[in-house]
């Protein structure tokens, strides 16, 4: 194996992220580490001393995406370190190890330190290799958020997951649901707070389970957050429809601060479906979750997660959630295909939808969901909403959302990035977009 050696000052260091906004927040965070430290970063695309994927193990389109960004880092500098961090990292390590180029592997705890075993890495100190943690889940709690030149910040406010989902890997690489205190938890936000990013949006794996380790709650903490001066706009990621409590809807129809804007994971609307998923409502609970959001705060946006081609989902079942869907005023849906995951539940299963099919229950339902979107952006045509511009550029148009997740554009102006701009929302682009 060629002597890898980093000679060039200072290292260069390529960051990648796959997956969750809780993976783009811990990378942000761990990538602050090497810029203090003289390591000057660069695209994943350029030749890098050090290449970091943060991996993810959700489907497995996912962990093919990591081993070709490996392959690729490798061509890009074969005398490269790569370094493979997070969720696949954690629920296989070994394999990863064993492909041309990766040097160090690390679970979801020991990721933090990547700096202490870089530097060990560079000093010859370390051989290739992967780290203890991937034989245990992760227990700590290590609060992360992003910052990385845009307007929102990603803030994670907890890890891990106590749900048993019969499809889901989740827990098996981040382990048990776990947070800081609400105080801990202030002290971070108060310190995003400082700087110069108007949103945060509040992220997890299972949000909604906040507090669990000290007796907290996910509502108490909203309450003492609206208080955070310089935090103007908080968005919540998505929160289960059985955490998703009334005092909680209360409370964001009551505080400006918070955001209009709900995802709430369905999955199906079949509750057969739902049984064999193993979660924890009916469609009774989440079509009263609907009602309460619309009756205290009508323009909210519901986005909601469906999966199709569940194992055992007959056509009956699809027509059920099909009609679910039309008959409550969710906002739109995010659509995925159902892909086997190793060590589930749900693997064991015999009772497969075969692949064109479910493909074809992709495509209907997401026609429906189109049909949702534009609805609920024809639905607020001629309201004022507070617009959040950010700074990327394109076709002479900057872009932001409104508080209730509505892309807006304007012509291009120095100076109004990242600035909150109240705006009538009435003429619509070719593609449904609002032009301020
Ligand atoms: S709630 Fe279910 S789907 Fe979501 S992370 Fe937990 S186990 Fe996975």
């Amino acid at each position: 194996m060629a002597e890898r050696k980093f000679m060039k000052k200072p290292p260069t260091i390529a960051f990648h992220t796959l997956g969750c906004k809780l993976n783009f927040s811990e990378t942000d965070s761990i990538s602050r580490q090497f810029a203090g430290e003289g390591f000057r970063e660069v695209n994943f695309s350029d030749p890098a001393d050090i290449y970091v994927i943060n991996s993810c193990s959700v489907t497995g389109k996912a962990e093919k995406r990591c081993r070709a960004l490996i392959r690729q880092a490798h061509t890009h500098n074969p005398l490269a370190q790569i370094v493979v961090l997070g969720c696949y990292s954690q629920i296989a390590g070994k394999e990863l190890l064993s492909l041309p180029g990766v040097s160090l592997v690390m679970g979801n705890t020991e990721k933090y330190n990547l700096f202490e075993h870089v530097r060990k890495l560079e000093s010859g100190s370390d051989k290739p290799f992967v780290s203890e943690d991937t034989m245990q889940l992760p227990e700590n709690f290590v609060p992360t958020w992003s910052q990385d030149g845009r307007t929102r910040s990603f803030f994670k406010i907890q890890d891990g997951c106590d749900y048993q989902c019969a499809y889901c890997t989740i827990p098996l690489a981040r382990g048990k649901s776990r947070s800081d205190s609400i105080a801990g938890t202030l002290r971070t936000a108060r310190e995003i707070a400082g700087t110069d990013m108007k949103e945060v949006v509040l992220t997890g794996v299972n949000i909604g389970d906040f507090g669990k380790p000290h007796g907290e709650s996910f509502l108490t903490l909203l309450k003492e957050l609206t208080k955070v001066e310089g935090l103007e706009r908080i968005r919540l990621s998505s929160v289960e429809p059985d955490l998703l409590t009334e005092e909680i809807i209360r409370l964001v129809a009551d505080h400006p601060v918070l955001m209009p804007h709900f995802h709430i994971p369905l999955q199906s609307g079949s509750d057969a479906m739902l049984g064999a998923m193993g979660r924890r409502y009916t469609t009774a609970l989440f079509a009263e979750r609907v009602d309460t959001i619309r009756r205290f705060i009508p323009h909210a946006c519901i986005a909601a997660d469906l999966i199709v081609g569940y194992p055992g989902e007959t056509g009956t079942h699809f027509n059920e959630s099909l009609n679910f869907i039309q008959g409550i005023e969710v906002s739109y849906l995010h659509v995925f295909t159902y892909s086997e995951r190793a060590n589930t539940r749900a693997a064991g299963a015999t009772d497969h939808v075969g692949v064109a099919e479910r493909k074809r229950r992709s495509r209907e339902m997401q026609e429906l969901s189109d049909q949702k979107k534009k609805l609920f952006i024809e639905q607020n045509r001629g309201r004022r909403e507070y617009v959040l511009w950010e700074k990327e550029e394109q076709g002479g148009y900057m872009f932001g959302f409104t508080g209730n997740y509505i892309k807006v554009k304007t012509p291009d102006q120095p100076g109004l990035a990242n600035q909150v701009q109240e705006v009538t929302l009435n003429i619509t682009d070719e593609n449904g977009v609002y032009v301020a």
